[in-house]
């Protein structure tokens, strides 16, 4: 399939040919006299549409309707509100080859993983039908006579949802899904990357939302991180801001929503590690780094940045490493061969090169790539060859997160040096240990250990599951989102003493006699 036919596609088969409004606030903002932003198919270059973005007035108009849906819906029983979440779910899986097309054009993710970003979404989906039966709050034991302490938990009001582009649906997922059956609602800001998947998400959700008499509860409004992204964080109606995104922008962030005492989840950047042990399975680590490094063009904030290789293993797992390099298909990510897909736009691959050259002028090796890439029929793709650096230093560029398939690999002599290197740089999201012996797994996995917020035992840093909670320390923020108990990031939490005695008995103790 080419970028035409999947364009034709996914445009008609999900109804947005006729829609090219980036705000919905119970409907869709008007567009004439609005500016819009066109969607550039990083295969090719090719504009897909566009999409207008909404002004301050817009913005207004979508806080209103948030703050009005909220008094209806927060009194919608917690059991109700995952329905919804259900049939949201159902709606997505039906669409879900569409959708995931979408995501491959406008991101260029491959077709397997366009998919899996949707089916992500549908976890989220059931994940939050079922929680919203589980929505516990603890009894504690009082130390007072006939007193009951217990805590409950409370929707937080309206959460502004800022997304990066990468995850262009799954991230809405993860907390436009679970806030809803807490009783929130959110107001999205998508990446400007990936509004036409914003849009196609959106029009799913509110379509059930409006078949079931519900009020708008998926607020959509896009426009620039400057305006729109600008105003939801300074915003004193915004309860909570879940931020996706780099460091640099997520440090701005979280110091805005703290100064109005606004509540904010972190999700920045990785520089994610996988250590090799002498007492690896070599060719599964071979898989688990390759994986981890060359996915979705390195391009996920999980993708394996670095490699600690024990010195007794080095070359030859560097040797099996570069076969698998060697071997795969950079190309077109609508074609299903393609295990490499594009960047998603000319700056990232600038970055690319410029970390690249940075690396050499460390003294960095290249092992394998180094270059742009010429893909067949995609001439002004955004391709690049997925690369490995070998450097003796973990120092300056390593140290940083560049979003493109760029591997370090560093040899280590034992296992406590290889963990503090590991954990020697300043972010902390998720990491990977490849070993058959338990003693090294368990210390990888132990206090002594990784500092990340996800550790990884047998398999690569990327691709975790929904059913965890997901984040990292650091300078990735501190957040977590999905699943466990992530959920209570969207509520309130009420410590409740009820008195059902004749006296005021004081705790601690203390005697007041009036
Ligand atoms: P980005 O920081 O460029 O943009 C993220 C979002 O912030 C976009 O919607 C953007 O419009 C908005 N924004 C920009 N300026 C803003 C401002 N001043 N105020 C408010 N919002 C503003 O990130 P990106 O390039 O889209 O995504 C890649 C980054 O995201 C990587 O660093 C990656 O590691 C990180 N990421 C982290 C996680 C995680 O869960 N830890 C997940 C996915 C991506």
């Amino acid at each position: 399939m080419n970028v035409n036919e999947a364009k034709k596609k996914a445009m008609n088969g999900l109804g947005l040919l006729d829609i090219n409004s980036g705000v919905y606030h119970g409907k869709w903002m008007a567009t004439e006299g609005k500016k819009s932003i066109e969607s550039v198919c990083p295969i090719n270059g090719q504009i897909l549409g566009s999409v207008a973005q909404g002004d301050a007035d817009d913005y207004e108009q979508v806080m209103a309707a948030a703050e009005k849906a909220f008094k209806l819906w927060s009194k919608v029983p917690p059991p109700g509100r995952g329905e919804i979440a259900g049939e949201i779910g159902a709606e997505l899986s039906k669409n879900k080859e569409l959708l995931g097309l979408l995501v491959t054009l406008e991101v260029g993710k491959t077709i397997s993983e366009g998919a899996g970003e949707i089916q992500e979404a549908i976890d989220i989906a059931s994940f939050a039908a079922g929680l919203s039966r589980q929505l516990y709050g603890l009894t504690i034991a009082s130390e007072r006579p006939e007193h009951r302490l217990m805590e409950q938990w409370h929707p937080l009001g309206t959460i502004g949802v800022i997304t990066s582009f990468n995850f262009p649906a799954a991230v809405w997922a993860w907390n436009a899904l679970i806030a809803a059956v807490v009783g929130d609602v959110t107001v999205w800001k998508p990446s400007s990357s990936a509004l036409l998947t914003a849009v196609a998400v959106s029009r799913i959700a509110n379509k059930v939302v409006e078949r079931n008499g519900l009020p708008p509860i998926f607020l959509l409004a896009c426009g620039s991180g400057r305006t729109v992204g600008n105003l939801l964080v300074n915003d004193k109606r915004v309860s909570l801001v879940s931020f996706t995104g780099s460091t640099a922008t997520g440090r701005s962030v979280g110091e805005q929503t703290a100064a109005r005492f606004g509540k904010s989840i972190l999700e920045l950047g990785g520089n994610n590690c996988a250590v090799i042990t002498p007492n690896a399975d070599i060719d599964l680590a071979v898989k688990g780094v390759a994986f981890g490094a060359i996915a979705t063009a390195g391009q996920r904030c999980t993708s394996t940045r670095r490699a600690l290789i024990h010195s007794s293993i080095y070359d030859n797992f560097i040797t099996k490493l570069t076969d698998v390099y060697n071997k795969v298909n950079i190309g077109s990510p609508l074609d299903p061969s393609s295990i490499v897909g594009p960047l998603v736009n000319n700056d990232a691959v600038d970055n690319y090169k410029t970390t690249i050259a940075r690396a050499q002028e460390q003294n960095g090796r290249i092992l394998h790539g180094g270059n742009v890439y010429k893909a067949r029929n995609c001439k002004s793709g955004c391709f690049v060859i997925p690369t490995i650096i070998e450097i003796d230093k973990q120092e300056g560029i390593v140290l940083e997160e560049t979003f493109a398939p760029i591997l370090y690999v560093m040899k280590y002599d034992n296992l406590q040096d290889a963990v503090r290197i590991h954990n020697s740089v300043p972010q902390g999201l998720s990491s990977a240990i490849f070993s058959t012996d338990i003693r090294e797994t368990e210390y990888f996995i132990s206090n002594a250990g990784s500092d990340c917020g996800i550790v990884n035992v047998n398999t690569s840093t990327a691709g975790a599951e929904i059913g965890g909670a997901f984040g990292g320390e650091k300078e990735t923020g501190g957040g977590r989102e999905s699943g466990s108990d992530a959920w209570k990031y969207y509520a309130r939490r009420q410590t409740v003493t009820v008195n059902y005695g004749k006296d005021i008995p004081l705790s601690q103790g203390v005697v007041f006699p009036v």
